[in-house]
C-alpha cells in the first residue's frame, strides 16, 4: 500500500473539536485525529476487529487490532461509544498519553473488551507514526536484530499417525517448530478433535478425562521424537485444564522428548502457583495469552512463572505495553511467543513480527497461514514462506483494509460459546476451554 504522507502546515482553528482533556503541550503541527471506528469482519469466518484511526491529512490514516473473537461486538461499542470522543482533536503522536487518557478515563481499565479497544487505536496510532515518518514500524521500534522470524504451526489430529503425518507434512514445507495435539474423548485437546461416548459407565459418556490426557500425551510425543527425529522443535499447548500438581507430573513425563514449550498448563486462576510449577518443571513454561492487562503479564515475568511469554498483545493494550514487555523479557532471560492463531487480525500479526523482528528476547512465533479472503480484505496480509516471516518493508504495518470487501463477510456469533459449554469431565463438571 501507497500511503502519502504529506506535511502541510495545517490551520486547526474551528476545523476540528478541541476536547477538554487536550493536553498542556503545543504540537509542532496541525496533523489531528478526525475518526475512530471500529471495522469488524469474519473472511474466514473468525470475527476479527480492526480500529481505523483517520487523520485530517490527506491520506493519512491507521489501522489497529482490537479482535476479542468471544466478545467482539462489545469491544466494537467500546471503540464507537467511549473511544472516539476521547481522543478525536488529539495528535497522533502522543500515543503513550493517547493510550493512558482512555484507560484512566474509564476508571476500571483492565480486561479484555478495554484494553483490545485501546489496543486497536493504539496499533493504528503506531501506523500513523510510520506512515508519518516513512518508515515500517519495525524501525520506530530500533530497527532489525534478524532478518527473519522463523513460526510454528499446528499438527493437531484425531490420531497419533494423523498427527505425524501432519507434522512431517509441514517439515517438509520448511518449518522448524511444530505444536503436537491429538484427540482424545470428550471434546478433545483443544487443537484436536475429540469423540463422543469415551466413558460410557460414567455419569456424562462425552467428558475428557485428565487421566487419559495425562497417559496418552506422552506417548503421542515419544512417537513423534522416534518418527520425526531430534532436529525438529515440538510444542504443546495443555489449553488450561490441570492442577499445578498434574502440571508438574505432564511437564516430567515429557522430559525425554525436550519440547521447545509447554504452554498453557494452568488457567489464569492459577497464575500464582505458576513459579513453583515452572521450578519443578524440566521443560521451558509458555504461558500468556489469557492475561488481560500488562500488569498480569507484567507479574508472569518479574515472578518466574514462564519461560516464554506469549500474550495475545491486543488483550493487554497493544504495541506500547508489548514492547515494554519484550524489553522486561530481555532483561530477565524471559524469550516471548506472541500469540497469533486465526483470532488475530492481520494487522495484529504484523504487530507481532515488528516485534520479533527488533527484540533481542524473541523466542518463536505463533504463525497462521490466512485464507485467500483474509488477504483480501486486508491486503498486505503478512505470508508465511517455508515457516518463516519477514515485516512489510512499506511505511507503517503496510496493510490496508477493503471496507467494501470487509462487509461481504460479516462478523457473526463466535462459535466459541458452544465449544466451551461442552468441555466438561467424566463426572459432568465443567472444564476450562
Ligand atoms: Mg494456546
Amino acid at each position: 500500500m501507497t500511503v502519502s504522507t504529506p506535511r502541510p502546515e495545517i490551520s486547526m482553528a474551528g476545523e476540528v473539536e478541541v476536547p477538554t482533556a487536550a493536553p498542556p503541550w503545543p504540537h509542532r503541527d496541525g496533523t489531528r485525529i478526525t475518526a475512530v471506528r471500529a471495522i469488524a469482519t469474519a473472511p474466514a469466518g473468525t470475527p476479527l476487529v480492526v480500529v481505523r484511526v483517520d487523520t485530517n491529512e490527506p491520506g493519512l490514516y491507521g489501522l489497529g487490532c482490537a479482535t476479542f473473537t468471544q466478545r467482539w461486538e462489545a469491544v466494537v461499542a467500546y471503540v464507537e461509544q467511549h473511544v472516539a470522543r476521547i481522543v478525536v482533536g488529539r495528535h497522533p503522536a502522543d500515543i503513550e498519553d493517547i493510550t493512558r487518557s482512555v484507560g484512566y478515563a474509564a476508571y476500571w481499565r483492565h480486561g479484555p473488551v478495554g484494553n483490545n479497544a485501546i489496543s486497536g487505536l493504539d496499533m493504528a496510532l503506531w501506523d500513523i507514526a510510520g506512515k508519518r515518518a516513512g518508515l515500517p514500524v519495525y524501525e520506530l521500534l530500533g530497527g532489525r536484530v534478524r532478518s527473519a522470524v522463523p513460526t510454528y504451526t499446528h499438527a493437531g489430529r484425531a490420531t497419533v499417525e494423523e498427527t505425524l503425518a501432519d507434522a512431517r507434512g509441514f517439515i517438509d514445507a520448511g518449518w522448524t517448530h511444530v505444536r503436537l495435539q491429538v484427540g482424545q474423548p470428550g471434546r478433545g485437546t483443544y487443537g484436536a478433535p475429540g469423540s463422543r461416548g469415551g466413558y460410557p459407565a460414567a455419569a456424562h459418556p462425552d467428558g475428557w478425562d485428565v487421566r487419559h490426557y495425562l497417559r496418552t500425551t506422552p506417548e503421542l510425543f515419544a512417537q513423534a521424537r522416534a518418527e520425526l527425529g531430534d532436529g525438529i522443535e515440538l510444542l504443546h499447548d495443555v489449553h488450561s485444564r490441570l492442577t499445578p500438581k498434574e502440571a508438574v507430573i505432564l511437564a516430567r513425563s515429557l522430559e525425554p522428548y525436550r519440547l521447545f514449550f509447554l504452554e498453557d498448563v494452568l488457567a489464569p486462576e492459577y497464575f500464582d502457583r505458576l513459579p513453583e510449577v515452572r521450578a519443578a518443571s524440566p521443560v521451558p513454561i509458555a504461558v500468556g495469552e489469557l492475561a488481560t492487562s500488562f500488569v498480569e503479564a507484567v507479574r508472569l515475568v518479574r515472578d518466574g512463572g514462564v519461560d516464554l511469554i506469549r500474550c495475545h498483545i491486543s488483550a493487554i493494550g497493544g504495541l506500547t505495553p508489548a514492547r515494554k514487555l519484550a524489553v522486561l523479557s530481555e532483561l530477565t532471560g524471559v524469550r516471548t511467543a506472541w500469540h497469533s492463531p486465526a483470532d488475530v487480525s492481520p494487522v495484529g500479526a504484523a504487530a507481532n513480527v515488528a516485534l520479533d523482528v527488533s527484540s533481542p528476547a524473541f523466542g518463536i512465533q505463533e504463525g497462521h497461514v490466512y485464507p485467500d479472503p483474509v488477504h483480501e480484505v486486508f491486503p498486505g496480509t503478512l505470508r508465511i514462506e517455508r515457516g518463516w516471516m519477514r515485516p512489510n518493508e512499506t511505511p507503517g504495518w503496510g496493510i490496508d483494509v477493503d471496507e467494501g470487501a470487509a462487509a461481504a463477510y460479516p462478523a457473526g456469533r463466535s462459535g466459541h460459546d458452544a465449544w466451551a459449554l461442552g468441555v466438561r469431565a467424566p463426572d459432568g463438571s465443567i472444564l476450562p476451554p
